[in-house]
């Protein structure tokens, strides 16, 4: 039996989304991005999409107690019981924290978190073909050095964080979309 809760930590550019979307299918347990949540609610206006705007489209990562809630709100919903697949949250040492104490509560543990690896020129080529393809607010090029400037600052310590918690493990994210699915298939068992 494979992991099921699970973290997808990794650059901006790394393929976390994409790698989710394929978990998901294989293991019918819910991706939990709190970049999706905070586009839609950005894209429906609500006081948290308000509160969100101008940092997404900086390249900023948004206050943690605006994150933290959301994701709090989503893990606590009945489909993420079973599992879940975190992709792109928690980003700061703050967030980790947090989430160790949710999980705490709800009586679960984090399985694995699947760093995925990407040398950076490629990362930024892929962001920039990502900007053409999709058209996101946030992948331009100013934005673009930004995120990557607060991944390298602020997330790229939890690996530290969860290396110490014994469920590190450690991903080649370069390759076929394929190639890569593998590598994190054989870390999740
Ligand atoms: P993503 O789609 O995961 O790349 O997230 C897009 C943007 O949403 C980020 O650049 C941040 O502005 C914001 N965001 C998403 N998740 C988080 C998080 N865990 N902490 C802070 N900001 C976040």
């Amino acid at each position: 039996m494979s992991a099921r809760r699970l973290l997808l930590l990794g650059p901006p550019g790394a393929g976390k989304g994409t790698q989710a979307k394929r978990l998901v299918d294989r293991y019918e347990i819910p991706q939990i991005s709190t970049g999706d949540m905070l586009r839609a609610a950005k894209a429906a206006g609500t006081e948290i999409g308000k509160r969100a705007k101008s940092y997404m489209d900086a390249g900023k990562l948004v206050p943690d107690e605006i994150v933290i809630g959301v994701a709090e709100e989503r893990l606590g919903q009945p489909d993420a019981a079973a599992g879940f697949i975190l992709d792109g949250f928690p980003r700061t040492v703050a967030q980790a924290e947090a989430l160790d104490d949710l999980l705490d509560r709800l009586g679960v543990k984090l399985e694995r978190c699947v760093a995925i690896a990407v040398p950076e020129d490629e990362l930024v080529t892929r962001l920039l073909k990502r900007a053409e393809l999709e058209g996101r607010a946030d992948d331009n090029e100013a934005s673009i050095r930004v995120r990557m400037n607060e991944y390298h600052e602020k997330t790229a310590p939890l690996v530290d964080h969860y290396s110490g918690r014994g469920v590190l493990v450690e991903v080649a994210g370069v390759g076929s979309i394929d190639e890569i699915a593998k590598r994190i298939e054989d870390a999740l068992n």
